[in-house]
């Protein structure tokens, strides 16, 4: 016989998953009902509005898709764009080079603005590129690149593409309830995240929201959504208004409890506050790194307080030193990505993971493997 699985209570200071509350996983365990039953639309209402407050937006096509984050920016790409059309993609680090692939396979051209891994995007260069090419339809761009913990100027960029007459998508998985993002004010078009980054929620489903731009560009297409799964016009028959809800797929019942629970902490905490917690941890962290000798890999003024690169020092092993986090400490810091492997380390302070007691049992861990 197989036995049950029953995993260890680990410590994830990782680029996500982050720590789940015990709140949220009790959520998760309360009963399953049916997908169009009124109490869970009732739900669904609930989750509707509060991500709405936490994309500081007003539009009524906000909604969790069912899927994991890659596939909230899938579902921005396709829908936003068709084949043949210009896509001005940035790219500063690994996520950057999916929009380009997600471009690419819907058939339209990617013009890609390069910034080196650990700046943020250039808004010259994008500049330069919305005045190069007059026939773009969107500019993307990743506000919070996780694999080099780099914050970009995402009101700076949404503006550009605004006075350029172009749609702005934007990549904030790793955003949401860790930085500031003002969809509305800064004319944000299609924005994507994810729920296991800085909501502390299990992994599987994607907030999105579109702009009344972003909309109208849909409702304008001349070719179906390549894509049956993530097709907009499909999906908001689902959750349009006050209509009746038409079966599209089954929603994840539980895992929607437990984002509900999430965002009703977000709400209780305060968006203001929530982001104030994750500088202040950011702060005490990078303080303690630094009386161990170890330095950070960007700039102050763009590093994500959720998510730090440390640079590894000369003579460590970094799969070493991981390991033993994991397996002495139950502690989950993140690898390099790409280019960076072997040279940094990320570690998250997301969500509810965002707190002193991660912080120093961080530095304490990493204070004995490192013998400083
Ligand atoms: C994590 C992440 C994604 C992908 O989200 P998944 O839930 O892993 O599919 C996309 N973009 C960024 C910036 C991320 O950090």
């Amino acid at each position: 016989m197989t036995n049950s699985f029953y995993p260890p209570v680990r410590t994830l200071m990782g680029p996500g998953p982050s720590d789940v509350s015990s709140r949220v996983l009790g959520a998760l365990s309360r009963p399953t009902i049916g997908h169009l039953d009124p109490l869970f639309v009732g739900l669904m209402d609930d989750v509707k509005r509060l991500l709405q407050a936490t994309f500081q937006t007003q539009s009524a096509l906000t909604i969790p898709i069912s899927a994991p984050g890659s596939a909230g920016m899938e579902a921005a790409f396709v829908n936003l764009i068709s084949p043949g059309d210009t896509v001005i993609v940035c790219q500063n680090g690994v996520f950057g080079g999916r929009m380009k692939e997600n471009v690419e396979r819907i058939g339209a051209t990617a013009i890609m603005v390069q910034d080196r891994w650990g700046d943020p995007v250039d808004p010259h260069k994008v500049e330069e590129a919305l005045k190069a090419n007059p026939t773009t339809s969107v500019l993307a761009f990743v506000h919070s690149e996780t694999s080099t913990g780099v914050r970009s100027d995402a009101k700076t960029l949404c503006a550009l593409a605004k006075s350029a007459g172009v749609l702005s998508i934007v990549d904030a998985v790793t955003t949401l309830a860790g930085i500031d993002l003002q969809v509305d004010t800064w004319g944000a078009d299609a924005v994507y995240s994810g729920t296991q980054k800085c909501l502390s929620c299990v992994p599987g489903i994607a907030p999105i929201t579109f702009s009344s731009a972003a909309i109208e560009r849909i409702q304008q297409r001349k070719t179906k959504v390549q894509s049956w799964f993530l097709d907009m016009q499909l999906v908001m028959g689902y959750w349009a208004g006050n209509a009746k809800r038409a079966y599209h797929h089954t929603a994840p019942v539980n895992a929607m409890y437990a984002l509900h629970e999430s965002l009703i902490m977000l709400e209780e905490e305060g968006l203001a506050a929530s982001f104030e917690r994750h500088q202040h941890h950011h702060e005490q962290l990078v303080a303690g790194l630094a009386d161990l000798g170890l330095s950070m890999a960007v700039d102050r003024e763009w590093r994500l307080p959720q998510l730090n690169a440390v640079c590894i020092p000369e003579g460590v092993n970094d799969a070493d030193v991981r390991a033993r986090l994991l397996q002495e400490f139950d502690l989950e810091i993140g690898a390099g990505l790409g280019e960076l492997a072997g040279k940094q380390w990320r570690i998250g302070l997301m969500g509810y993971g965002s707190n002193a007691v991660n912080v120093n049992r961080c530095l304490t861990a990493l204070a004995t493997v490192l013998g400083r």
